[in-house]
């Protein structure tokens, strides 16, 4: 079972999530807010472990802040084609961020992933899942070995992604949380993008947007 490790960072606290396999001594990093790098480098060089991938749930500002940062330093990035416009020109979503004059950095993915593809990565396999609806790019990462799921802004505990900004759409979104999240393992640890992890069950049951009662 790997460590996984939670960094919220950036302007609005995104979570980051560093997966290390502390045998193998290899690492991924899921989403990359503002400045978290800084954080994450030194974790790196204290459980000794490489990284293998910067993975992006999603193409929005909070989320991939430090990703042309941590791009730059050799490390391959992976992303779905339908938020490529957010990727490559961030400053679509400005008059979103806050504080107005943050900076703004183009990626360049390296990967372009979609629904099925499976990603060798730290030993394991990782399954990506298209959950639009937030957004038109946000995937998921799941786990099935460590019954983990890294869902980005699809899904919250006891909540749900805002689908008010440009591109995002309830009814898409309640289709997504539906069909492919609802669908994994009951017991799946769901890690959002904002705030505490939550499972599975536990949202199909109590989730006051979309349950599954
Ligand atoms: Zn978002």
């Amino acid at each position: 079972m790997p460590e996984i490790r939670a960094f919220p960072s950036g302007y609005i606290q995104t979570n980051a999530f560093l997966v290390s396999d502390l045998e193998r001594k290899e690492a991924v990093l899921v989403d990359a807010p503002h400045f978290v790098w800084d954080d994450v480098a030194p974790a790196l060089a204290e459980n000794g472990c490489s990284l293998k991938a910067l993975f992006l749930t999603h193409g929005h500002y909070d989320h991939i802040g430090d990703a042309a940062r941590i791009q730059k330093l050799g490390y391959p990035v992976y992303g779905h084609r339908d938020d490529q416009v957010f990727y490559e020109t961030p400053e679509t979503m400005r008059s979103y961020a806050y504080p107005l004059d943050m900076t703004l950095e183009p990626v360049v993915i390296d990967h372009w992933v979609e629904q099925g593809d499976k990603i060798d990565i730290i030993g394991d396999s990782a399954e990506v899942r298209h959950v639009p609806g937030h957004c038109p790019g946000n995937i998921l990462f799941y786990f099935k070995s460590f019954h983990s799921a890294f869902v980005g802004d699809a899904l919250f505990s006891g909540s749900i992604g805002r689908t008010d900004l440009p591109s995002g759409d309830f009814q898409t979104l309640e289709r997504s949380i539906r069909e492919q999240i609802y669908t994994l393992d009951r017991n799946t640890v769901v890690y959002p993008g904002h705030g505490p992890e939550t499972i599975v069950g536990q949202e199909m049951d109590t989730n006051p947007f979309v349950s599954m009662r």
